[in-house]
């Protein structure tokens, strides 16, 4: 019996140990030494393909395997135990980066784009932020201007996942002076004139992922590769943040998870004053403490996503998942690193990058305080 039954069928615990797998075969050998470098090899998109990670939740119609947001939440769980978020941040830029793609159902762009991706051949991200402005959308500034039968574009973009090696950009652009209903989804080829990298972004964690500062310099690019109607980019970005964000609620519980677990592991085997750390009575309780966190943010998620899945759009209660699983990362990682001592401080221990890596959770996607801004509105604040 699992605790989850009643919410987790076959389908989701077989892809969760598929994506366990992987991770433990494919990206935990290789974490310190592409965390260190900064980035992982492009073979690894492909080989996770062939493993059937990447088409999960990506509609069948567009050439992926089906599934929901409880799958989705699997796959990402499944592939943390590689204990890089960067990896998995950067592996699943799809996952942000292509539903604004396969929304439009245009067979054209599904062929060109999407398909590409599910075979791990190309790279996508997704283009929001800039330089000016993150968590107020409406202040999007990069502009696209129509002349003859191509958009001109110009304008930057500002902490882009892997924008650095994407090979398309699912960019937010403004089309016109309304402030939300002046804004578009433009699909913009990486090797048109006009993009370049500005700055490839160091940070406090997740160093395994590429984050890059975009620069589009009059690119022109044509009308087709409008997604979807002029003007409705606002109400695209708006539908999948709901995801992108029960995702992110997913890298928190699984970052908690881990933590928790390389606590107890480090507790048992450590001693200290003639008996094994796990063995003071400060030390269980802490650690009871944390197992309590984690499956409360666990169990706020996995209830969440199961009621996506049943077509209940619920964008309180995601914001709620996210900054619950996003406190409980964080804390959770201070405990352990602090359970481990001086070993918790060091890079060699998994604690001390889920440690950094936890940092960005209430910042990503939406910060906390913006997350709280939803919760209020939804209680009719
Ligand atoms: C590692 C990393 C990866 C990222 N990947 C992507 C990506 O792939 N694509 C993309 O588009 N973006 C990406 N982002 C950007 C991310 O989504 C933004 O950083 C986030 O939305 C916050 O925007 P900002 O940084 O501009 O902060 P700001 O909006 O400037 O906010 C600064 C502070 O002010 C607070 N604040 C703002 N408005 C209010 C308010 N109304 N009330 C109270 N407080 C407020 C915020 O909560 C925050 O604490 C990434 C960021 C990071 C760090």
């Amino acid at each position: 019996m699992e605790f989850f039954d009643n919410l987790l069928d076959e389908t989701h615990t077989t892809v969760r140990d598929m994506a366990r797998r992987f991770a433990e075969e494919h990206i935990r050998p290789h974490a310190e030494a592409w965390e260190e470098s900064g980035t992982f090899p492009r073979e690894l998109y492909p080989k996770a393909a062939e493993a059937g990670i990447l088409s999960i939740g990506v509609p069948e119609q567009a050439g992926g395997s089906g599934g929901g947001a409880l799958h989705q939440v699997m796959v990402i769980e499944g592939l943390m135990r590689g204990t890089s978020a960067g990896v998995v941040a950067g592996l699943g830029s799809l996952g942000i980066g292509l539903p604004a793609v396969w929304q439009t159902e245009r067979a054209d762009l599904i062929d060109r784009y999407v398909r590409p991706c599910l075979t791990g051949e190309r790279i996508s991200c997704l283009a929001i932020t800039e330089p000016g402005t993150g968590s107020d959308v409406a202040g999007v500034r990069t502009k696209a201007v129509r002349d003859g039968s191509d958009w001109v574009v110009s304008g930057s973009k500002m902490f882009i996942t892997s924008g650095v090696r994407a090979d398309f950009i699912t960019t937010l652009v403004r089309t016109g002076d309304d402030p939300h209903g002046g804004l578009s989804f433009l699909l913009i080829e990486a090797d048109r004139p006009g993009v370049s990298v500005s700055r490839a972004l160091r940070k406090t964690g997740w160093w395994a992922s590429d984050t890059a500062e975009l620069s589009f310099d009059a690119v022109r690019v044509p009308e087709g590769n409008l997604l979807g109607e002029e003007g409705e980019g606002f109400l695209t970005l708006m539908r999948n943040f709901q995801l992108e964000r029960l995702a992110l609620a997913a890298y928190g519980v699984a970052t908690a998870q881990i933590a928790l677990d390389e606590a107890m592991a480090y507790t048992k085997q450590r001693k200290a004053f003639g008996r094994s750390l796990s063995r003071f009575q400060i030390t269980k309780h802490k650690l009871a403490e944390m197992a309590t966190a984690v499956l409360t943010a666990r169990t706020l998620t996995y209830q969440v996503a199961h009621r996506m899945d049943a077509g209940d759009y619920l964008i309180g209660e995601v914001s709620m998942a996210k900054n619950v699983a996003a406190k409980t990362a964080i804390d959770v990682c201070y405990d352990a690193v602090q359970l481990l001592g001086g070993m918790g401080y060091m890079r060699e221990s998994v604690v001390e990058r889920l440690s950094r890596d936890a940092r960005l959770l209430p910042i990503g996607g939406g910060t906390q305080e913006i997350m709280r801004e939803i919760i209020a509105k939804e209680m009719g604040l």
